[in-house]
């Protein structure tokens, strides 16, 4: 039986992501509260948000001290155009990100979310490019299996077909080099024990097609979407030489991976690379408003410095740009990890779920490879173990469990057959261990 709010969701909302046909059989779940890393529908059920709300809950959902800086600032300045104006909040933002970014991020583009931020890098490296006498460098190189956001120009750069083949005919002409795969390894690797064998591909890209290329956009160490690929720092250490090699810019995507959701505070400072350009979203503000920025540093912000006449500024706006509400929400995230100790706990929970997944599911069948980078780990189900051939997509496995699951309190939301936890930082123990029960009794109903 459909709650009359649910009758009235279904009457007049799109969701996102979604085949809305299949919410005949699973209706939407209004939630009414959010508590740490748990969410409560309106008949007070709960569900353990393992997924921190499409990876952004950084710290638990309501969390006091974000919660009480978003109602000071509301009390005192809710927006502000930020052309020609300016505001505390976000002029602290800024000095406070240049000290925590990879070396030499000291510029910043605001922006709302994340495929905004990654627009913004876009056209921002299209037209460094341009007006700095390389008027040739005017494509994108990508990843094979790169997620970078939905707007067409972010579409242009993802390979995910599933996101990405319908609108094919209006998207730009970017280069995929072909992206680590780890667990399919076809040099026989081990992601641990390689030389970056498969760099070659982009080698080989690079010698094609570095002369004209602007900007390489990568998601640094973890392909999200891709279903939580991870691949070793090195080969993101390879890029980085390559794009110097070649005068093209290197963008990282670190909306998903930013503030210590690897174990460090960027996926960068895992390979000790600084890109040109990094996009920053999701976990900046900590899930609570959509917020991002496209950082970037002095030698590419100097391209764009000129008498007005010449025409060289960055003429990109959002109505939203540099929100103050969203920036003391990233503010009292940077407050919570700077005085609270979250990568700690984030690092022994890393550990703690590791060995409590493996336990519960490692000896699976259909358990291809259980993988983790920080706090986020990946279950990769498969028909076959040995031969780590992929189930029939027909099939659906991953959304069955995901339905499973929600039954149980769990709100598990597969990449295809991949699941993956990826919780707010500071979940407890007791959560977790909840949660990977949970996930095993809803592996084990499908199989
Ligand atoms: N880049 C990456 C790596 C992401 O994971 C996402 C969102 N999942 C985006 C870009 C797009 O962000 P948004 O959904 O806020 O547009």
């Amino acid at each position: 039986m459909l709650s009359p709010l649910q009758q009235l969701d279904l009457r007049h909302i799109w969701h996102p992501c979604s085949q809305m046909k299949d919410y005949e059989t699973l209706p939407p779940i209004v939630i009414e509260r959010g508590a740490g890393s748990c969410l409560y529908d309106t008949d007070g059920k709960e569900y353990i948000d393992i997924i921190s709300s499409w990876w952004c809950n950084l710290l638990g959902h309501c969390h006091p001290r974000i919660s009480a800086a978003i109602h000071d600032q509301l009390d005192q300045l809710e927006h502000v155009i930020f052309a020609n104006f300016s505001h505390r909040p976000a002029i602290v933002l800024a000095a406070r990100l240049a000290e925590i970014l990879p070396r030499g991020l000291t510029k910043f583009n605001f922006s709302d979310n994340g495929s905004a931020a990654v627009e913004a890098a876009l056209k921002m490296s299209f037209q460094y490019q341009a007006q700095t006498g390389n008027a040739r460098k005017t494509r994108f190189m990508c990843l094979t299996g790169a997620y970078h956001g939905e707007t067409i120009g972010a579409l242009s750069v993802g390979a995910v077909d599933l996101y990405t083949q319908i609108y094919r005919p209006l998207l730009l002409d970017a280069i995929r080099l072909d992206a680590p795969d780890c667990f399919r390894c076809p040099f026989g690797k081990t992601r641990d024990a390689c030389a970056c064998e498969c760099a070659s591909a982009a080698e080989a890209s690079f010698a094609k097609f570095g002369e004209t290329t602007a900007a390489l956009i990568v998601e640094p160490l973890l392909q999200g979407s891709a279903g939580m690929r991870i691949y070793p720092a090195a080969y993101l250490r390879r890029l980085r030489d390559l794009c110097d090699r070649y005068g093209v810019l290197l963008i990282a995507d670190e909306i998903a991976t930013g503030f210590g959701r690897t174990g460090k505070m960027f996926a960068c400072d895992h390979a000790e690379i600084s890109p040109d350009i990094m996009c920053l979203s999701k976990g900046l503000s900590g899930g609570y408003l959509p917020f991002a920025i496209t950082a970037t540093t002095e030698r590419v912000f100097a391209a764009f410095y000129a008498d007005y006449r010449e025409g060289r500024a960055f003429m990109h706006s959002h109505t939203y740009s540099g929100n103050p509400l969203g920036c003391r929400a990233a503010l009292a995230v940077l407050d919570v990890l700077a005085s609270e100790p979250i990568f700690a706990t984030a690092a022994a929970n890393a550990e703690f779920l590791t060995g409590e997944l493996n336990a519960a599911l490692l000896d699976h069948p259909n358990v291809g490879e259980i993988r983790h980078l920080g706090l986020i780990h990946a279950v990769e189900l498969v028909a076959d173990k040995k031969t780590k051939t992929a189930l029939p997509a027909a099939r659906r496995t991953g959304y069955q469990i995901y339905r499973e699951a929600l039954r149980r309190g769990l709100l598990l939301r597969p990449l295809g057959d991949v699941l993956y936890f990826n919780p707010p930082l500071n979940t407890p123990r007791e959560t977790l261990a909840r949660a990977v029960a949970l996930c095993r009794e809803a592996v084990e109903s499908e199989f």
